[in-house]
């Protein structure tokens, strides 16, 4: 693009250096030089902004991050959060009559977007176990235009048949739609293991600090590419310009941050499977798991989610999470610092007590995303708010 003088609004100070930190570009708008320059940009013989719902820096920068830690052949499309990404897809993609197969133990609010958004839309729905792929193959029909699954399932944490999955997919002529949310690139490859979309929410693990809520959605063909970034610009999907800069940010210290919150949570699986009073623990890392083989086979790393399970109902429920020292009760995953979570009271409680009992998430059932402690101090409070459960339940 030609060097020209900003516009009189702002004055740039004169710099021959540039920032080592990428700027912050809040304007909504770009001005132009002219129709000219405009024909130019819209035609793509030169580059520039116009709009900030169209594109703007930071999303750009963003998405260009995002893509290099995925392996992806393009930058794909930063959206305002992981259901966001998860609309310009859909958007993009069906249309009444199509059907679609998800997993069944998908992210809730996925759950509810299959369940009732898409066949309020006249798009049938399957929901299936994606630890077989012969159910998901099952599932798919003539009219089945994708598949939606995640690896890890939450909060049980059962691996998904991928490689079984993607051939079904294939062999349907079905896309493979993988949210690597709780597996992260660093964890999972999915473009390298079939998937043709991926969607992440950039809220948790990849952002890091619970202060930014973004997506990202890439498909590995550039015409769906180019449909899904269309569709977000034009139902309104996309992201703020400090979100972005703030997920940047976060991104920069992301592989060390999944990196040690791995390695603790392993050490916590460890620990709680020694206590007493718990009756199991979920970890896809632990060679109990019920998934380990194809754990080992498809993960670069057990990740830092961990479930276990106590006796004695909601009382030692409750003084489980009050014996917790210092862990903050929330329903979220990624952050910086490890927060307990109960999904039978939360990410599970429209469902009936047969059916979370259907998925063994009894009231004793909890999950942990790990953060970044110190690993000796949040290994005993884990210890100890066992402990206080153990003697609540007696
Ligand atoms: C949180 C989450 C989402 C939704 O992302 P938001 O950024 O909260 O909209 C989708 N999938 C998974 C696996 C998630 O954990």
């Amino acid at each position: 693009m030609t060097e020209r003088s900003p516009p009189p609004r702002i004055h740039w100070p004169a710099s021959v250096s540039r920032p080592v930190a990428t700027p912050i570009f809040p304007s909504v708008a770009y001005a132009a030089g002219g129709p000219d320059e405009l024909d130019a940009q819209y035609e793509g013989r030169t580059e520039g902004w116009t709009y900030s719902r169209e594109g703007h820096p930071n999303a750009a920068v963003l998405a260009d991050r995002l893509a290099a830690l995925e392996g992806a052949p393009n930058p794909g499309t930063v959206t305002a959060s992981g259901m966001a990404a998860l609309t310009a897809v859909m958007m993009a993609l069906l249309e009444k009559g199509d059907h679609v197969v998800g997993g069944d133990q998908l992210y809730g609010r996925c759950l509810v977007m299959l369940s009732e958004e898409l066949p309020r839309l006249g798009i049938g729905v399957t929901l299936a176990d994606p630890t077989d792929a012969a159910a998901i193959r099952g599932a798919i029909r003539p009219e089945t235009r994708l598949v939606l699954i995640e690896v890890v399932s939450n909060p049980t944490l059962r691996i998904a048949d991928v490689a079984g999955i993607a051939a079904a997919c294939r062999e349907a002529g079905a896309l493979l739609v993988l949210d690597n949310t709780f597996t992260t690139p660093a964890g999972f490859a999915p473009f390298e293991a079939g998937a043709d979309v991926v969607i992440h929410s950039v809220t948790k693990l990849l952002a890091g600090h619970s202060d930014a809520m973004l997506g990202w959605a890439c498909a590995a063909d550039p015409e769906i590419a180019a449909r899904i970034a269309r569709t977000a610009i034009t139902l309104g999907l996309t992201p703020s310009p400090f979100d972005c800069w703030l997920a940047e940010r976060g991104l920069h210290s992301f592989p060390l941050r999944f990196e040690r919150a791995s390695s603790t949570a392993g050490a916590l699986a460890d620990r709680l499977a020694e206590l007493p009073g718990v009756r199991r623990v979920l970890y896809p890392g632990r060679a109990d798991h019920p998934d380990s083989g194809r754990a080992a086979a498809l993960l670069r790393s057990g990740g830092n989610m961990v479930s276990f399970e106590v006796g004695g109902g909601r009382p030692a429920a409750q003084a489980l999470v009050e014996g917790a020292a210092g862990i903050p009760f929330a329903p979220t995953l990624g952050d910086v610092a490890t927060v307990l979570s109960h999904p039978a009271t939360s990410s599970h409680r429209a469902l009936t007590e047969e059916g979370r009992a259907a998925l063994g998430i009894t009231e004793g059932f909890f999950r942990v995303s790990v953060g970044l402690e110190e690993e000796g101090p949040l290994l005993d409070a884990f210890e100890g708010a066992v402990r206080a459960a153990a003697a609540a339940a007696t």
